[in-house]
């Protein structure tokens, strides 16, 4: 029944959580299990990699921040660059997301754009038949019962969605 398992992550301790569980579910039903992260691009910039923008606009342009840096002059760094470097940032937290399902057999994916419709539409696209997740993630206040990413996803998934806490998951 449950043969293909999504499992965004975001790095966060709150995914980390998820781990144990998909690994558990994964062996149990035999499953294949989905790591995905989707690069956050929402707001048209490229989001939650702001800190790494401002980094490398200072190394590549010479310029403090408060003199501006991507997108306000010329000779910023080039965008393609920016996005190979995010794509290679993406593929690590994927490979160390996987590293703690080990003997399971797994397939790693990056998306980039808004971080619940992507982890939708791969979840359509991919057959999935459950999606197991953090309940938090990187950015989330605690006082809040689901962070919004997963929220949205357990309301608008198709396949069931387990949530994980991390004091659930250690
Ligand atoms: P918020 O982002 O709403 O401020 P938060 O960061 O605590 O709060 P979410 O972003 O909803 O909460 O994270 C909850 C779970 O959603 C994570 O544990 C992870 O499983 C998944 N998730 C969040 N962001 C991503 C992402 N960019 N790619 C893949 N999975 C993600
Ligand atoms: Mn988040």
């Amino acid at each position: 029944m449950y043969d293909q398992i999504l499992y965004p992550t975001d790095g966060s301790t709150g995914s980390e959580a998820a781990a144990a569980h998909v690994a558990e579910l994964a062996s149990a039903f035999d499953a294949t299990v989905h790591v995905l992260h989707v690069i956050d691009i929402r707001g048209g910039g490229l989001g939650l990699s702001g800190a790494f923008l401002e980094e490398e606009g200072q190394a590549m342009s010479g310029r403090s921040p408060d003199e501006g840096y991507i997108g306000r002059h010329e000779e910023g760094p080039d965008p393609d660059e920016i996005e190979d470097e995010l794509t290679a940032q993406a593929e690590e937290l994927v490979e160390a997301s996987a590293g703690s399902l080990d003997g399971i057999d797994l397939t790693t994916a990056v998306e980039m754009g808004t971080p619940h419709s992507e982890i939708l539409r791969y979840a359509d696209e991919n057959d999935i038949d459950l999606v197991v997740m953090g309940t938090h993630g990187r950015t989330g206040v605690e006082r809040y019962l689901l962070g919004s990413v997963t929220e949205k996803v357990v309301r608008l998934a198709d396949p069931p969605v387990v949530t994980v806490r991390v004091d659930e998951g250690e």
